[in-house]
Protein backbone atom coordinates (compact mmCIF):
# COMPACT_ATOMS: atom_id res chain seq x y z
CA UNK A 1 0.00 0.00 0.00
CA UNK A 2 1.74 3.45 -0.79
CA UNK A 3 -0.27 6.72 0.43
CA UNK A 4 0.42 10.21 -0.33
CA UNK A 5 -0.02 12.42 2.61
CA UNK A 6 -0.94 16.32 1.34
CA UNK A 7 -1.67 19.25 2.92
CA UNK A 8 -0.32 22.47 3.95
CA UNK A 9 2.71 22.87 6.34
CA UNK A 10 1.71 22.22 9.76
CA UNK A 11 -1.34 20.03 8.60
CA UNK A 12 -0.30 17.10 10.60
CA UNK A 13 0.97 15.07 8.21
CA UNK A 14 3.90 13.77 9.95
CA UNK A 15 1.79 13.04 13.28
CA UNK A 16 -0.62 10.88 11.17
CA UNK A 17 2.43 9.20 8.74
CA UNK A 18 3.61 8.45 12.11
CA UNK A 19 0.40 6.62 13.42
CA UNK A 20 0.03 5.25 10.00
CA UNK A 21 3.62 3.32 10.27
CA UNK A 22 2.59 2.22 13.43
CA UNK A 23 -0.69 0.67 12.29
CA UNK A 24 0.41 -0.95 9.00
CA UNK A 25 4.02 -2.54 7.91
CA UNK A 26 4.64 0.56 5.53
CA UNK A 27 8.06 2.62 5.68
CA UNK A 28 8.07 6.41 6.28
CA UNK A 29 9.30 8.69 3.04
CA UNK A 30 9.47 11.86 4.84
CA UNK A 31 11.50 14.44 2.46
CA UNK A 32 11.96 17.23 5.16
CA UNK A 33 13.02 14.38 7.74
CA UNK A 34 15.68 13.00 4.92
CA UNK A 35 16.84 16.52 4.06
CA UNK A 36 16.77 17.61 7.33
CA UNK A 37 19.04 14.64 8.28
CA UNK A 38 21.71 15.57 5.40
CA UNK A 39 21.90 19.07 6.91
CA UNK A 40 22.58 17.92 10.22
CA UNK A 41 25.29 15.54 8.30
CA UNK A 42 26.73 18.26 6.94
CA UNK A 43 26.89 16.13 3.58
CA UNK A 44 27.17 18.18 0.20
CA UNK A 45 22.93 17.58 -0.69
CA UNK A 46 22.76 18.73 2.76
CA UNK A 47 24.93 22.09 3.01
CA UNK A 48 22.84 22.58 -1.25
CA UNK A 49 19.33 22.09 0.32
CA UNK A 50 19.96 24.40 3.63
CA UNK A 51 20.07 27.56 2.08
CA UNK A 52 16.13 26.59 0.31
CA UNK A 53 15.09 25.07 3.57
CA UNK A 54 15.92 28.47 5.71
CA UNK A 55 14.48 30.50 3.31
CA UNK A 56 11.17 28.60 3.14
CA UNK A 57 11.56 27.34 -0.31
CA UNK A 58 11.86 24.05 -2.73
CA UNK A 59 14.72 22.08 -2.66
CA UNK A 60 15.12 21.48 -6.50
CA UNK A 61 13.12 18.60 -7.80
CA UNK A 62 16.53 16.99 -9.13
CA UNK A 63 17.90 16.77 -5.80
CA UNK A 64 14.01 15.68 -4.11
CA UNK A 65 13.20 13.04 -6.40
CA UNK A 66 16.42 11.48 -6.66
CA UNK A 67 16.41 11.10 -2.80
CA UNK A 68 12.81 9.80 -3.01
CA UNK A 69 14.05 7.01 -6.00
CA UNK A 70 16.64 5.67 -3.69
CA UNK A 71 14.33 5.56 -0.26
CA UNK A 72 11.92 3.67 -2.58
CA UNK A 73 14.14 1.11 -3.29
CA UNK A 74 15.31 0.25 0.86
CA UNK A 75 13.85 -2.91 1.78
CA UNK A 76 11.05 -1.31 4.62
CA UNK A 77 9.32 0.18 1.41
CA UNK A 78 8.45 -3.36 -0.47
CA UNK A 79 6.03 -3.69 1.77
CA UNK A 80 4.62 -0.24 0.46
CA UNK A 81 5.12 3.23 2.29
CA UNK A 82 3.38 6.52 3.25
CA UNK A 83 5.16 9.20 1.21
CA UNK A 84 5.14 12.89 4.07
CA UNK A 85 5.98 15.88 2.56
CA UNK A 86 6.67 14.61 -0.97
CA UNK A 87 5.37 15.11 -4.10
CA UNK A 88 5.48 19.62 -3.65
CA UNK A 89 5.52 19.94 -7.33
CA UNK A 90 3.85 18.37 -10.68
CA UNK A 91 6.92 17.35 -11.66
CA UNK A 92 7.93 15.61 -8.09
CA UNK A 93 4.23 14.01 -8.93
CA UNK A 94 4.64 12.64 -12.45
CA UNK A 95 8.18 11.46 -11.34
CA UNK A 96 6.72 9.40 -8.39
CA UNK A 97 4.31 7.65 -10.75
CA UNK A 98 6.49 6.58 -13.04
CA UNK A 99 8.81 5.33 -10.53
CA UNK A 100 6.05 3.35 -8.77
CA UNK A 101 4.70 2.30 -11.79
CA UNK A 102 8.43 1.01 -12.83
CA UNK A 103 8.50 -1.21 -9.20
CA UNK A 104 5.33 -2.40 -10.80
CA UNK A 105 3.56 -0.87 -7.77
CA UNK A 106 0.77 2.23 -7.84
CA UNK A 107 -0.59 5.02 -5.26
CA UNK A 108 -3.53 3.68 -3.64
CA UNK A 109 -4.20 7.09 -1.60
CA UNK A 110 -3.49 10.42 -1.94
CA UNK A 111 -4.81 11.90 1.48
CA UNK A 112 -5.48 15.26 1.76
CA UNK A 113 -5.04 16.63 5.25
CA UNK A 114 -7.35 20.16 5.59
CA UNK A 115 -6.19 22.45 7.79
CA UNK A 116 -7.87 26.61 7.49
CA UNK A 117 -3.97 28.92 7.13
CA UNK A 118 -4.68 30.89 9.92
CA UNK A 119 -4.39 28.06 12.42
CA UNK A 120 -1.15 26.61 10.28
CA UNK A 121 0.44 29.70 11.05
CA UNK A 122 -0.09 29.20 14.97
CA UNK A 123 0.79 25.60 15.12
CA UNK A 124 4.13 26.14 13.13
CA UNK A 125 5.07 29.08 15.36
CA UNK A 126 4.11 26.99 18.53
CA UNK A 127 5.44 23.55 17.76
CA UNK A 128 8.43 22.10 19.00
CA UNK A 129 10.00 19.32 18.44
CA UNK A 130 12.15 16.18 20.86
CA UNK A 131 15.72 15.92 19.97
CA UNK A 132 15.83 12.80 21.12
CA UNK A 133 12.52 10.65 19.91
CA UNK A 134 11.28 13.52 17.26
CA UNK A 135 7.73 13.85 19.40
CA UNK A 136 6.08 16.60 17.43
CA UNK A 137 4.83 18.64 20.20
CA UNK A 138 4.30 22.23 21.28
CA UNK A 139 5.09 25.20 23.17
CA UNK A 140 3.51 24.02 26.08
CA UNK A 141 5.58 20.70 26.17
CA UNK A 142 8.85 21.91 28.82
CA UNK A 143 10.03 18.25 28.04
CA UNK A 144 9.23 15.39 25.94
CA UNK A 145 5.77 13.98 27.13
CA UNK A 146 7.22 10.56 25.76
CA UNK A 147 10.98 10.29 26.36
CA UNK A 148 11.34 13.05 28.71
CA UNK A 149 14.01 14.77 26.14
CA UNK A 150 14.85 18.45 25.63
CA UNK A 151 12.34 20.12 23.26
CA UNK A 152 13.74 22.34 20.44
CA UNK A 153 12.03 25.11 17.56
CA UNK A 154 12.85 23.74 13.61
CA UNK A 155 14.51 26.85 11.93
CA UNK A 156 11.90 27.43 9.69
CA UNK A 157 9.23 27.53 11.95
CA UNK A 158 9.55 31.54 12.61
CA UNK A 159 6.98 33.55 10.72
CA UNK A 160 8.58 34.75 8.27
CA UNK A 161 9.83 31.49 6.74
CA UNK A 162 6.14 30.39 7.95
CA UNK A 163 4.39 32.63 5.60
CA UNK A 164 6.36 32.30 2.63
CA UNK A 165 6.09 28.21 3.42
CA UNK A 166 2.53 28.59 3.06
CA UNK A 167 2.70 30.88 -0.37
CA UNK A 168 5.00 28.12 -1.47
CA UNK A 169 2.56 25.31 -0.81
CA UNK A 170 -0.48 27.48 -2.04
CA UNK A 171 1.38 28.19 -5.49
CA UNK A 172 3.25 24.82 -6.18
CA UNK A 173 1.55 22.01 -4.30
CA UNK A 174 -1.94 22.89 -3.77
CA UNK A 175 -2.63 22.16 -7.38
CA UNK A 176 -1.80 18.57 -6.97
CA UNK A 177 -5.06 17.83 -5.11
CA UNK A 178 -7.09 18.00 -8.26
CA UNK A 179 -4.18 16.19 -9.97
CA UNK A 180 -5.09 13.43 -7.65
CA UNK A 181 -8.89 14.29 -7.70
CA UNK A 182 -8.38 14.03 -11.39
CA UNK A 183 -6.83 10.56 -10.83
CA UNK A 184 -9.87 9.39 -8.92
CA UNK A 185 -7.42 8.42 -5.82
CA UNK A 186 -8.00 11.57 -3.25
CA UNK A 187 -9.76 11.82 -0.29
CA UNK A 188 -9.45 14.24 1.80
CA UNK A 189 -10.17 14.42 5.76
CA UNK A 190 -10.31 17.72 8.34
CA UNK A 191 -6.81 18.38 9.68
CA UNK A 192 -8.94 20.32 12.30
CA UNK A 193 -9.75 17.68 14.48
CA UNK A 194 -7.30 15.88 17.01
CA UNK A 195 -4.48 13.35 16.02
CA UNK A 196 -6.66 10.38 16.91
CA UNK A 197 -9.69 12.02 15.38
CA UNK A 198 -7.99 12.74 12.05
CA UNK A 199 -6.31 9.16 12.45
CA UNK A 200 -9.21 7.45 13.18
CA UNK A 201 -10.90 9.31 9.81
CA UNK A 202 -7.80 7.95 7.96
CA UNK A 203 -8.01 4.61 9.27
CA UNK A 204 -11.96 4.15 8.14
CA UNK A 205 -11.28 5.04 4.23
CA UNK A 206 -7.68 2.54 3.97
CA UNK A 207 -10.20 -0.02 5.25
P1 LIG B 1 6.67 21.19 6.36
O1 LIG B 1 5.72 20.26 5.67
O2 LIG B 1 6.32 21.44 7.78
O3 LIG B 1 6.98 22.44 5.59
P2 LIG B 1 8.91 19.44 5.73
O4 LIG B 1 9.71 18.83 6.81
O5 LIG B 1 8.08 18.54 4.87
O6 LIG B 1 8.05 20.50 6.48
O7 LIG B 1 9.85 20.29 4.76
C1 LIG B 1 10.75 21.26 5.21
C2 LIG B 1 11.49 21.90 4.04
O8 LIG B 1 12.24 20.89 3.33
C3 LIG B 1 10.62 22.53 2.97
O9 LIG B 1 10.27 23.86 3.29
C4 LIG B 1 11.54 22.46 1.74
O10 LIG B 1 12.53 23.44 1.77
C5 LIG B 1 12.21 21.12 1.93
N1 LIG B 1 11.46 20.03 1.28
C6 LIG B 1 10.85 18.98 1.91
N2 LIG B 1 10.23 18.17 1.03
C7 LIG B 1 10.45 18.72 -0.21
C8 LIG B 1 10.07 18.39 -1.54
N3 LIG B 1 9.31 17.30 -1.79
N4 LIG B 1 10.47 19.20 -2.55
C9 LIG B 1 11.22 20.27 -2.33
N5 LIG B 1 11.62 20.67 -1.11
C10 LIG B 1 11.24 19.90 -0.04
ZN1 LIG C 1 11.11 12.34 23.04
Amino acid sequence: MNIVLLGAPGAGKGTQAEKLIEAYDIAHISTGDILRASVKAGTPLGLEAKSYMDAGELVPDSVVIGLVKERLQEEDAEGGSILDGFPRTAAQAEALSSELEAMGRGIDFAIAVNVDPEVIVGRLCNRRLCKVCGYIGNVDDAVCPLCGGEMFQRDDDNPEVVRNRLDVYEKSTAPLIDYYRGAGILVEVNGELSPNEVFANIQSIIN
